[in-house]
């Protein structure tokens, strides 16, 4: 899964905006319900980014986000790695395996 919100945010207003505090609270809400729900299926869960941003300075002086470049602001990522966990189950009836 993508969510590729923060990204089009930071270029717009660049990664210290309020704008993009705001769209990464949003995403970790999205992570509040999603994580919790992936993980009592049991799913192994790598939460990262594909890139991060640095800031630019427009010629009208509003600042916006760009990435490409090899500054550890574009290429240092986190990266958050849950391991799977055995789902919440009935116990199995092994009578009908003798
Ligand atoms: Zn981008």
């Amino acid at each position: 899964m993508q969510y590729g919100k923060t990204d089009d945010v930071f270029h717009a207003h660049g990664p210290f905006s309020k704008e993009a505090a705001e769209a990464c609270a949003e995403a970790d809400a999205w992570l509040k319900t999603l994580v919790p729900w992936l993980r009592a299926r049991g799913y192994a869960i790598i939460i990262m980014a594909d890139h991060g941003q640095h800031e630019v300075t427009r010629n009208n002086g509003t600042t916006a986000g760009a990435h490409g470049s090899a500054s550890d602001l574009d290429c240092l990522v986190p990266l958050v790695w849950l391991p799977g966990v055995a789902p919440a189950t009935e116990p199995c009836n092994t009578s009908s395996l003798q």
